[in-house]
């Protein structure tokens, strides 16, 4: 009666809301400050003051239905134009309005790019370990995902397993840089070697295979690492961006694609976007949101908060005997379960009231995601237990 796929994937919970909400459980239990949840990547620092003032300004000044009425599907034309400008200013690209479709976050972002492009027997490719949504998403067009294996050792890319993946049935690889769960940041070497091996199949099937970079944690890199903007190596590139961790306003769902003038059948590639879209009945991005993502693009919230707490988790963690390759990017550390089964080592951290995710849930088994979008002070409190973690296997 009803669409058997989509019953299963609304009763499956996803493991990261369940340890989320067993967290809530245990703080009514044992009080909040004597629970550890690592468990969410929802940010902790606040927006910056200037997304209030400019909410303010807006919802004050402007005309109220002109600002909270529709705006092109594309999104507003003016928005688009500064935003264009912004990423311009920033990385020395030449984008004009007419190469972004606003969007309701990079989640929307990625849905519109695979419905942009899947068809028939089409195959995605992702990199272990990578943000489960990619799966549903890319399941959802109908098309199949394939992943290549983590890189353990360095969370770069596992180039011998992606050539054998690569096929004349790939239509785009998805990269994902500052990385949700590993938080690293792919190298320039890295990317000059995927371009160039994604250059060199391209022409040997005949057919462009598109890059899909997912970036909602572009601004999150520490020690001034350089996190190359892909279009500038890579054609036919779609950038999947997102405000809401940059700005801290992931509840507010605003986000872009830019579609580079350069990428192959620039126009069509454009339409597909904007017919994708229309097929997922986004309509337009929220118009307010717009509005103060075009204002505020180019700012972040603080985040030498980010950076303080990968110093302490990952310093003290390796000191106590834990193994993590050291994150440039993003929240999150993705140090190795000190037992082969993720799924166990969680439940001995569960014991001590540490949440943790196991990384069966990123193609990783053997690894845990630990979210530092906390508190500094939780952080500290939560070394105690950690420490009584790794004691467990001694
Ligand atoms: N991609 C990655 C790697 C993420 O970690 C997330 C959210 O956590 C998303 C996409 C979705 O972001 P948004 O909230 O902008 O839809």
């Amino acid at each position: 009666m009803f669409a058997e796929k989509m019953v299963e994937l609304g009763s499956r919970r996803s493991t990261i809301r369940e340890i989320f909400e067993f967290g809530n459980k245990r703080a009514t239990e044992v009080g909040r400050d004597n629970i550890f949840d690592f468990s969410l990547g929802n940010p902790n620092v606040p927006a910056p003051q200037t997304v209030s003032d400019e909410i303010v300004r807006l919802v004050t000044t402007e005309d109220a239905a002109a600002l909270h009425g529709y705006t092109s599907a594309q999104g507003d034309a003016v928005v688009r134009s500064q935003i264009a400008e912004s990423i311009n200013r920033t990385h020395g690209t030449h984008f004009t309005g007419d190469n972004l479709y606003m969007t309701v976050g990079a989640a929307a972002s990625l849905c519109v790019c695979f419905k942009a492009l899947a068809e028939e027997g089409d195959e995605f490719i992702a990199f272990a370990p990578y943000f489960p949504e990619y799966k549903v998403f890319v399941e959802g067009t109908g098309a199949k995902l394939q992943v290549v294996p983590a890189d353990i050792d360095s969370f770069q890319i596992n180039f011998d397993a992606f050539e054998t993946l690569l096929n004349p049935k790939t239509k785009a690889v998805i990269v994902n840089s500052p990385n949700n769960p590993s938080g690293v940041v792919y190298s320039e070497e890295t990317i000059l070697k995927l371009t160039a091996l994604l250059k060199e199949r391209s022409e040997e099937y005949g057919h462009p295979i598109y890059l899909i970079s997912d970036e909602p944690y572009r601004e999150i890199a520490f020690d001034g690492v350089k996190v190359p903007y892909l279009t500038e190596y890579y054609d036919n590139t779609f950038v999947c961006y997102s405000y809401s961790k940059s700005l801290s306003m992931p509840g507010e769902r605003i986000g872009y694609v830019v579609v580079p003038g350069e990428m192959e059948d620039f126009k069509a590639a454009y339409a597909a976007v904007c017919g994708a879209g229309r097929v997922l009945g986004y309509v337009c991005a929220p118009a307010l949101f717009q509005r103060v993502a075009a204002s505020c693009a180019g700012q972040t919230s603080d985040i030498s908060v980010y950076r303080k707490n990968r110093d302490i988790l990952y310093n003290e963690l390796t000191r106590m005997g834990y193994t993590c390759v050291k994150p440039e990017g993003a929240f999150y550390l993705f140090p190795r379960s000190l037992e082969p089964d993720a799924n166990a080592f969680c439940e001995k951290a569960k014991s001590l009231d540490l949440l943790l995710v196991p990384g069966d849930d990123f193609a990783c088994p053997g690894h845990v995601r630990i979210a530092y979008c906390v508190k500094t002070e939780m952080i500290e409190r939560s070394l105690a237990a950690f420490e009584k973690l790794a004691q467990m296997y001694r």
